[in-house]
């Protein structure tokens, strides 16, 4: 079923406490793309680049099926920038720098054969973006994704809640969860941004899993691989939200069960992301690496309870 991607295709710059990236390549799209092809062939790509941007990049998106035909590129303009660091953690980070530049007046024009996916992830942009996307499609999809991040909560609150009144599932971090519903309680919050829009709820909670929320009440939670190192936790949500849709596209479904096992792909997939700096180990990923992660996963979780 066809899944249509939009978000940054950006420029990153990371500090971490073992080490600083000069600029590579990043972006909300970028992760997600690399992340939804390993596990589906028919990905479209809407964003939008500047001509500094680095080719072989797209080039190597293309090899992996996605279609690059929604990737505007435009002339003599800069690709947005951003420049993040990290504390010792690994888990919180400081935004060090934001240049908008092709993405300050982005038009998001969806190719026509885009126009009637059944699958859509809103990838991290502003709202604003976010929601002329789906005003632009010519059918209901049967399922909308969307992430977003505190920076679009600071700025252009008004503009995401109207983007979440039309959307089925909203993936966001504790801390944004907690800004989002002004409550503490993760349980609370989940109830706070059902009555916003959005169905379906997963908070994401870095080495410490994800939460799925359901709405009727269901919960489910899937754990973080422990890893040994963590090189570059950039990406990681945009990468599970990848995962996530990516599985849901290739088996056609939406139901809560369906969800479960698309929250495990979307935290194996996360795992691999966060063991290099930027995309370089997503790019590099092979379904069969993927599949001997999932692995992990099911002996990690597999536990019989009987009481
Ligand atoms: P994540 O670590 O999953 O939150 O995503 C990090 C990616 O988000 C980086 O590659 C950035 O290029 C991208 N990013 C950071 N800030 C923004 C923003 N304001 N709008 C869109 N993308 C952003």
């Amino acid at each position: 079923m066809s899944l249509l991607v939009i978000g940054s295709v950006a420029f990153d710059a990371i500090d971490t406490p073992f080490g600083s990236t000069g600029k590579i390549v990043g972006g909300a799209a970028s992760f997600i793309s690399l992340a939804t092809s390993l596990l589906h062939n028919q990905v479209g790509l809407v964003a939008v680049v500047g001509d500094d941007f680095d080719f072989d990049f797209i080039q190597s998106l293309k090899n992996r099926n996605v279609d690059t035909t929604g990737l505007q590129i435009k002339q003599g303009e800069k690709s947005f920038f951003w420049h993040g660091k990290y504390h010792m953690d690994m888990n919180s980070r400081d935004t060090l720098v934001t240049e908008l530049n092709v993405l300050g007046d982005f038009d998001p024009i969806v190719p026509q054969n885009w126009r009637n996916p059944e699958f859509v992830m809103l990838g991290n942009l502003s709202p604003q973006v976010q929601l002329t996307t789906l005003e632009r499609l010519e059918s209901k999809p049967k399922l909308v994704v969307m992430d977003t991040m505190n920076f679009w909560m600071d700025i252009a609150l008004d503009d995401l809640k109207a983007v979440l009144k039309k959307i089925d599932v909203l993936t966001i971090n504790d801390e944004e969860a907690r800004q989002l519903s002004g409550e503490y309680s993760l349980v609370k919050a989940a109830r706070k941004i059902h009555e916003m829009g959005p169905q379906t709820l997963i908070i994401k909670k870095g080495e410490h899993g994800a939460l799925l929320f359901g709405n009727e009440g269901q919960v489910f939670f899937c754990p973080a691989l422990p890893l040994e190192e963590v090189f570059d936790p950039t990406g990681a949500g945009d990468t599970f939200a990848g995962g996530f849709i990516g599985y849901l596209a290739s088996v056609g479904r939406t139901d809560f069960e369906a969800m479960k096992t698309a929250v495990i792909y979307g935290s194996a997939l996360a795992s691999c992301c966060v063991e290099q700096f930027g995309t370089t180990k997503i790019a590099a990923m092979t379904k069969e690496d993927l599949a001997a992660r999932l692995e992990q996963f099911r002996s990690m979780m597999g536990y019989e309870l009987s009481i």
